[in-house]
């Protein structure tokens, strides 16, 4: 019954793990309940590099969550509503269906603001339930755990109960919804309200649950005032008015005099124990009530611990609706808590198609955003990408312009979308996405330590090998761990076999700093340029963050430098070598100017060897320190 009997292997792994859990946790494994197919044929294929380099779960800087998708989305409420929504983000959907039923969920709880402030307020209440459920068969259940599991089931039936046949979708999802309230009552009538969460400190089975616990616990009650009676009646008979009974675990109870009144001891008290200033008797009565008392305490945390036993078996019978009841809470608390963020951010409903085109206005990166300082606002752009016309993005722009700030956020929302996520753009239509590779050359990764070119290859080579017409391709800077024409000819080769493969128009968005591959923006059918504005304001560089369309041919490195801080003199000399290079590059992409140059450079060539003939003739022991100087002017000059 659970679709799994053609997988010879995968029921041998899953048989395995189950006995390894059985040895290990003594057979306590009651809770698990089911076995499901985990079919990955059903999710987008996301690579362990695609999850990393677009910090899904932990960012590239500190390797904690703070950057991360998962940080802006689980504000979930409950801890099973936490889980499930990493599941999500870890397996977004590839049915159109699916996925629109999740939106719809979030769309009614946006259009019912009442209902969704009430699910907010009943999810306050909900404990982990999976969790509970997991203790109680381990049996390290307490009876808080019980309450707080019959309260979270109660609150369950009531967002049930709130429904309202506007909300078509939450109505469906409660579809499955099991009635509880026999587990409820069950756990209402036997565990007080506030228990201790301590078993041994008893106390938690209610009143009236057990005619003979109630016994038992009138006669350990009653004792106090047997004790209060007996103390004044002994101060009486002895007139010792410091006379006072104690109790201790060692001794049990004793009648403590102190030893100014020695001689006042009546007979039948029994010495117990000696101390400094006092003596401690006993009398057959008050051993006697110590028997009584003793023993209804005894039996009181027997009789409650086999109660809760009994309990405790009683309540894993009904695990099946629990779990399931549980897992409708924790996808409430996804739709409630998605559909507060997308208020709260502006988030808009994409719309799912399986055609093969991703068209989104206005995108912007839902991490960024909300990283950026105050009087920093985000500045929102769009793409448009199909198989057909617009294949290929090829993205320039200087460093720092936000180049892979645009292609993550692509890359993020598509995620964001197929897991059922409202996004943050002001339009969005995404066709569905089989697979999402997100590749960064290599140094933006040295922190790795690795061969990093290599890695890059290795993992460029998985992407060109299993793409098809719905996948998405994010390559960032690919080809620069190695010497420039080298880095270049494999992103320019790289860029074409994606182009060129018949089998598949995988989508691609390739940001580069090498403005070369302009040209091939404008020379394959498929591909396109972009590029991110950058404006030149009395030789200070703004970053407009905008996307355009078209190349651009300057990368404004050394500006970036400049606003790094790096020292005057070094900014001066690199831009002196980067106008001979530039003018060297010219050399080779021009004739004309090349020819040029070639005359410029031979009468160089002229004079250097002219003065390196005067320096050799010269004789400086003949010169005066001012000739010197003078003859150095003047062979300077000449250069
Ligand atoms: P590149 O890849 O071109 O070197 P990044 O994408 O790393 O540039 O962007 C550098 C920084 O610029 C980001 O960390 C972010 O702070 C800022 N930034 C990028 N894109 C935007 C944007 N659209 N709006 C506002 N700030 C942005
Ligand atoms: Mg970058």
């Amino acid at each position: 019954g659970f679709g799994v009997e053609a997988l010879g292997l995968g029921l041998c792994s899953a048989g395995n793990a189950l006995r390894y859990l059985n040895k290990n946790f003594m057979g306590r494994t009651e809770h698990l309940v089911s076995l499901k197919l985990i079919n990955n044929v059903h999710v987008m294929g996301l690579d362990s590099f695609t999850i990393k380099n677009l910090e899904l779960f932990s960012s590239l800087s500190n390797s904690n969550s703070i950057g991360t998708l998962i940080d802006v989305l689980d504000q979930m409420q409950t801890p099973q509503g936490s889980r499930l929504i990493r599941n999500w983000v870890r397996r977004p959907l590839l049915n159109v269906d699916r996925i629109n039923n999740r939106l719809n969920r979030i769309k009614e709880l946006i259009n019912d603001r009442k209902l969704l402030d009430n699910f907010h307020d009943d999810l306050n209440s909900v404990s982990d339930i999976d969790r509970i459920i997991a203790r109680l068969s381990v049996n390290k259940a307490n009876p808080k755990d019980l309450i707080n599991l019959s309260l979270s089931l109660s609150v369950a039936s009531k967002m049930k109960n709130r429904l309202t046949s506007k909300v078509a979708t939450l109505n469906c999802l409660f579809n499955d919804f099991k009635e509880t309230f026999q587990v409820e009552t069950l756990i209402n009538n036997t565990v007080s309200k506030d228990p201790s969460i301590n078993l041994n400190k008893g106390g938690f089975i209610k009143r009236g649950f057990s005619e003979e616990l109630d016994e038992l616990r009138n006669i350990s009650e009653s004792g106090s005032n047997w004790l209060i009676k007996f103390q004044s009646q002994e101060r009486d008979r002895t007139g010792i008015s410091s006379l006072k009974i104690g109790y201790n675990k060692v001794f049990g109870y004793y009648i403590e005099i102190t030893k100014v009144h020695n001689t006042k001891i009546p007979e039948n008290y029994i010495r117990k124990q000696t101390l400094t200033n006092a003596e401690r008797y006993f009398t057959e009565e008050l051993k006697d009530y110590e028997t009584q008392i003793l023993s209804a305490k005894e039996k009181i945390n027997i009789l409650e611990l086999e109660i809760f036993n009994q309990l405790r078996e009683d309540v894993l019978k009904y695990i099946k609706p629990i779990v399931n009841n549980s897992n409708i809470i924790s996808k409430i608390d996804i739709a409630t808590t998605l559909a507060n963020l997308s208020i709260n951010n502006n988030y808009i409903k994409p719309i799912i198609n399986d055609d093969d085109e991703i068209i989104i206005k206005d995108s912007r990166h839902p991490v960024i955003e909300k990283l950026l300082p105050h009087e920093e606002s985000f500045i929102a752009n769009d793409i448009i990408l199909d198989c057909n016309n617009r294949q290929i993005a090829i993205i320039t722009g200087p460093n720092m312009s936000g180049k892979s700030t645009y292609l993550r956020q692509i890359g993020l929302i598509t995620i964001m979308a197929q897991i059922g996520c409202f996004v943050p753009a002001s339009y969005a239509k995404i066709g569905i996405v089989d697979k999402l590779f997100t590749r960064v050359g290599a140094s933006d990764n040295l922190a790795e330590g690795e061969s990093t070119f290599l890695v890059e290859m290795n993992e460029t080579a998985n992407i060109l090998n299993n793409t098809s017409n719905k996948s998405l391709i994010i390559l960032d800077e690919i080809g620069r761990g190695t010497s420039t024409y080298d880095g270049l000819s494999i992103a320019w080769a790289i860029t074409e076999f994606i182009h060129n493969n018949s089998g598949s128009n995988a989508k691609t968005l390739f940001a580069t700093h090498y403005h070369e591959l302009v040209d091939l923006g404008n020379s394959l059918k498929k591909a396109f340029n972009l590029n991110v504005n950058v404006r030149e304001i009395n030789d200070e560089v703004v970053f407009l963050r905008k996307i355009i369309d078209g190349g651009t041919d300057k990368s404004y490195g050394i500006y970036v430098a400049k606003m790094a801080g790096l020292p005057e003199e070094v900014i001066l000399r690199a831009t002196e070598i980067l106008d001979s290079l530039s003018t060297n590059r010219k050399k080779t992409s021009d004739i004309k100017k090349y020819n040029k140059n070639k005359i410029k450079q031979s009468s160089k060539d002229n004079i250097q060897k002219e003065i390196i003939s005067e320096l050799k003739k010269l004789d400086i022991n003949s010169l005066s320190p001012i000739e010197s100087l003078k003859k150095l002017d003047e062979l300077k000059n000449k250069l």
